[in-house]
């Protein structure tokens, strides 16, 4: 068995209705760590992007990364994507 690394104190979520859109959800949702990119354009979790990217003109043959995500070619853009990462450590 294996445990995710840093003991976080779980409050309990007094939030039970049915229905109610979770915005919190949402928030975590799309995101792929590995990568530092959101996971609903993460290439490399899904191969099957590429071509969309392809079709788009934004690919980076170089790097195997759409042109967007490609930090080697554009390193702005890690700062960019580390302000998007969901922040764990929340209120
Ligand atoms: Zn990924
Ligand atoms: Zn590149």
């Amino acid at each position: 068995m294996r445990r995710r690394g840093a003991p976080t104190s779980r409050e309990p979520q007094p939030q039970a209705k049915p229905g109610a859109p979770l915005v919190q959800k949402a928030e975590v949702a799309d995101w792929c760590k590995e990568h530092v990119v959101p996971e609903s354009v993460c290439t490399r979790c899904n191969a099957s992007l590429i071509p969309e990217f392809q079709e788009k003109g934004d690919w980076c043959k170089e790097h195997g990364l759409p042109e967007s995500q490609c930090i080697e070619c554009h390193p702005e853009l890690e700062a960019k994507f580390e302000a998007m990462a969901p922040k764990t450590a929340g209120k």
